[in-house]
């Protein structure tokens, strides 16, 4: 057990079908701690840094799209992102949040409760949670600064 921080982002489904509350509630049931938290306006480029790792995947130019709120009409690409902690946060958020492919995820998890898949294909999954200690570090540095984080 090790206790970690990891970053969740309520992505523009979410926002838009007002689940963040829900998203929240969810995670401090859970036992989590929320230590950031804020509005970000996603641009192009921040966007395709946080999914890098994606880019040459045949949804990542829809993937961009989606993040940024452009399926979803949100003015600004205003995203909420936070960070939580706790023990095994980054498992445990993941547990939480449920597969990627909503789909698949459990009928119990935030995925599994809220996604759906489009007509075009796109998972759209409520929120992001890192994968993993590497991915939460890099992603907490690239939305936060370190004072912002209490
Ligand atoms: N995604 C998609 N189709 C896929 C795989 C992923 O639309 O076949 C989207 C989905 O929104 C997912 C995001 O790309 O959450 C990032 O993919 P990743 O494999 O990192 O899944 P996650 O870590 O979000 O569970
Ligand atoms: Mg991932």
């Amino acid at each position: 057990m090790a206790l970690e921080q990891t970053l969740i982002l309520v992505k523009p489904d979410g926002a838009k079908r007002r689940l963040t509350g829900m998203v929240f509630d969810r995670l401090e049931a859970a036992g989590l701690d929320l230590c950031a938290a804020k509005v970000v306006s996603v641009t192009e480029e921040l966007a395709r840094e946080h999914y890098k790792a994606l880019s040459d995947k045949p949804f990542f130019p829809n993937l961009i799209r989606y993040i940024r709120g452009e399926f979803h009409d949100i003015r600004k690409n205003k995203i909420l992102a936070a960070v939580f902690q706790g023990e095994d946060a980054i498992k445990l958020v993941r547990k939480v949040a449920g597969a990627t492919n909503p789909e698949q995820a459990d009928p119990g998890t935030i995925r599994g409760s809220f996604g759906r898949i489009t007509t075009e294909g796109q998972f759209e999954n409520v929120i992001h949670a890192s994968g993993d200690p590497a991915d939460a570090e890099r992603e907490i540095k690239l939305w936060f600064k370190p004072e912002e984080i209490v």
